[in-house]
């Protein structure tokens, strides 16, 4: 049984942890077999190592779109044999993950959160409906194509490193996965981890009333990101980009913290694998109550500052 992995990386050649988890995911079903795509192999390979990848088949990119990257996967994938191809519950791994399914006639299982062998079939486990209901999915085809939600499993090294052997490999995309040019503008940095695969997410709701900055200081205090509902992307308090929900960024921290946000089913579908849900909200009756593990009912902007400067104290104290 192998596993193929997208793995994921900046362009200094630093895995992205997200591609850290999936390998991590993957060793204990078999073989993990890694694709690398464009530079920075070379300063990735002891880290590729230590995670217990065997083998990392190299691609050199001069394009690296959705479509591209389905054609190049599915390449290997014929090459090594692999029965399970991973990749990372983003917008972009999941735009692959479909392109692929279809090339190779594979099962696609979307936004999983734990995945096993049983008795040699795949068998993974998925959030749905707002989080209400965990459901499992046997998969049954030959390939399987899953991507997992970042944060779901931590990233931790294999116990005992491999000696990855590096196989290069030329691929050329087709003409159609060539037809669309794809341009990508960095956005500015902000300093913030990626909203969809940080660790910590502090969510500013209606309630913050477009004075963000209790809501950026207790995310920069914790290394977070800070994520928006849809209402104050509309009103324009954070940028869209940022909007986290149903129809913005599906986020799955081990911590949320949603400050003046109400909890709709909306905004809900886009954070329901969160680790542990933490709200402040005014309201003893808003529905994030219903699911929150922690919840302050309390004007946040005097709840935020003091929980900012109880941690900022706790933390010069260690
Ligand atoms: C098709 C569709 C798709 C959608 N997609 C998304 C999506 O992707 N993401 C998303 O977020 N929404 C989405 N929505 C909108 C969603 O239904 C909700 O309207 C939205 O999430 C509400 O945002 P909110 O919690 O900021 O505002 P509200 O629902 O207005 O809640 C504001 C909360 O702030 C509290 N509050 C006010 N003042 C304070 C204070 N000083 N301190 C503490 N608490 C305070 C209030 O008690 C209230 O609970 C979608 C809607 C539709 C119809």
């Amino acid at each position: 049984m192998t596993t193929l992995v997208l793995l994921d990386h900046d362009d200094d050649g630093t895995p992205r942890t997200a591609a850290l988890e999936l390998v991590t995911a993957a060793r204990p079903l078999g073989a993990v077999h890694g694709v690398w795509v464009g530079d920075g192999l070379d300063a990735a390979l002891a880290t590729l190592a230590d995670a217990g990848v065997e083998t990392v088949h190299h691609v050199a990119a001069d394009a690296w779109w959705p479509a591209v990257l389905a054609e190049t996967l599915h390449t290997v994938r014929v090459s090594t044999g692999a029965d399970l191809v991973l990749l990372a519950s983003t917008a972009e791994g999941k735009e692959v993950a479909a392109g692929l399914a279809v090339l190779e006639g594979a099962a696609v299982v979307t936004d999983v959160e734990r995945l096993e062998r049983v008795d040699g079939t795949l068998r993974v486990t998925k959030s749905v409906l707002a989080g209400t209901w965990a459901s499992t999915v046997e998969v049954t085809s030959p390939v399987a194509v899953v991507t997992l939600e970042p944060n779901a499993v931590r990233a931790e090294p294999a116990e005992r490193p491999s000696s990855p052997q590096v196989v290069d490999l030329p691929v050329t995309a087709s003409q159609v996965a060539r037809a669309v040019t794809v341009v990508r503008t960095p956005r500015q940095a902000t300093g913030r981890p990626d909203l969809a695969t940080a660790d910590v997410v502090v969510v500013a709701g209606r309630g913050v009333d477009g004075h963000l900055s209790p809501v950026e200081e207790l995310a920069d205090l914790l290394g977070g990101a800070v994520g928006a509902t849809r209402v104050v992307a509309d009103e324009g308090w954070l940028p869209r980009e940022q909007q986290v929900g149903q129809t913005g960024v599906a986020v799955s921290p081990r911590l949320y913290i949603g400050a003046g946000v109400s909890g709709a089913v909306h905004h809900r579908g886009g954070m329901q694998s969160a680790g542990t849900v933490v709200a402040v909200n005014s309201d003893p009756d808003a529905p994030i109550f219903e699911f929150a593990d922690y919840g302050v009912v309390g004007d946040l902007f005097e709840v935020l500052p003091a929980l900012t400067a109880e941690l900022r104290r706790l933390r010069e104290l260690a």
